[in-house]
């Protein structure tokens, strides 16, 4: 299997007037044609960001420093903006949390796919249309055709999302960028839209990216995991290597702050103790230790790579003592 995208890395920082906001600090990964990266972790680790400047949209005062993002053999860093657009345009899409910021308030929804539709594809206005209702389908909105008049005010917020991912789709991407797809809806919408996302993404064929701050979310919808801590990546594999053999004790933290369906709950969940860092200041040493239930003196100043560090080759995790964790600390028990 071909690698679709290739970020290696990458270093994105913010020049704020409070300090250097370190969002993304050299992190590196690929995603293969066809396949499901999740890249998971708490809301200020960096995982938008990432998605931010794959798409060439890091906003002022951030700066792509260093490293490559590779997509189908061209770097995307340094691109030209209007080579970078077309792309955008065409082979990479992306959703967002809030389905509204997508969206056009005053036009109607059938005519907003349609122009997607055109824009790709060309044709006319009645072509494009009759097209943006079977993609209305596709998404499974009821009523498509009689719906297609409506705006987006008229929508539900699921079904809002579903109108994105008609938009999205309509390009035929390679690669679409799913950032925190389902947070704003309720929890029997959040699995319709993923489910959904998983049926198009085998149907076209296309990779994905899912950003999400739930672990739980990952285990039915990805192929492989990054997590991501303090703008790093700390542990990364497939999926069922990160969900049932877990090494990094910030993955562990997130396994049990989540329910899971297919295991009895052990007592109540356990959210892990603590703030995510602030990215102007993070911790020395493993940026994680302040929070960590296994800290040792060493974790204070020495910073752990990320590395193959037991016998489960292709299992990335940055934890000195990944794979032969201590005692957790009597407070932590
Ligand atoms: Fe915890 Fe130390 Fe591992 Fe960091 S290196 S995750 S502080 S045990």
């Amino acid at each position: 299997m071909t690698n679709l995208l290739t970020v290696d890395d990458l270093q994105v920082h913010f020049f704020t007037d409070s300090g250097v906001v370190r969002a993304v600090d050299g992190i590196s990964y690929s995603v293969e044609s066809g396949k499901t990266l999740a890249i998971v972790g708490e809301s200020g680790s960096g995982k938008s960001v990432n998605a931010l400047a794959i798409m060439g949209l890091v906003p002022e005062p951030g700066r792509i420093l260093q490293g490559s993002v590779r997509f189908q053999d061209e770097d995307l860093v340094g691109m030209a903006e209007s080579k970078l657009r077309r792309i955008r345009g065409n082979r990479i899409a992306m959703i967002f949390q809030d389905p509204l910021t997508s969206l056009n308030p005053v036009f109607s929804i059938g005519n907003q796919i349609a122009e997607v539709i055109r824009n790709h594809q060309g044709g006319t206005k009645k072509q494009a249309l009759v097209r943006a209702i079977e993609m209305m389908e596709l998404v499974e909105i009821p009523r498509a055709a009689e719906r297609a008049g409506d705006f987006p005010h008229q929508f539900s917020g699921g079904m809002r999302q579903r109108v994105v991912i008609a938009m999205a789709i309509a390009m035929s991407p390679a690669l679409l960028i799913a950032d925190e797809p389902t947070t704003a809806l309720d929890v029997t919408v959040q699995a319709q839209i993923l489910q959904l996302l998983t049926t198009l993404q085998k149907e076209f064929g296309m990779a994905m990216i899912l950003i999400t701050h739930d672990l739980g979310l990952v285990a039915e919808h990805s192929d492989d995991v990054a997590v991501m801590y303090a703008g790093k990546i700390v542990e990364g594999s497939g999926v069922e290597d990160i969900y049932y053999r877990p090494q990094h004790p910030y993955t562990l933290g997130l396994m049990s702050s989540v329910t899971r369906l297919d295991k009895e709950p052990e007592g109540r969940l356990k959210p892990i103790r603590g703030a995510p860092p602030s990215l102007i200041n993070v911790p020395s040493g493993c940026s994680f230790h302040p929070r960590c239930d296994y800290v040792q003196p060493q974790c204070q100043t020495d910073s752990p790579a990320l590395q193959v560090r037991t016998a489960d080759a292709g299992h990335l995790a940055a934890c000195h003592f990944a794979g032969q964790l201590p005692e957790p600390k009597e407070a932590a028990k």
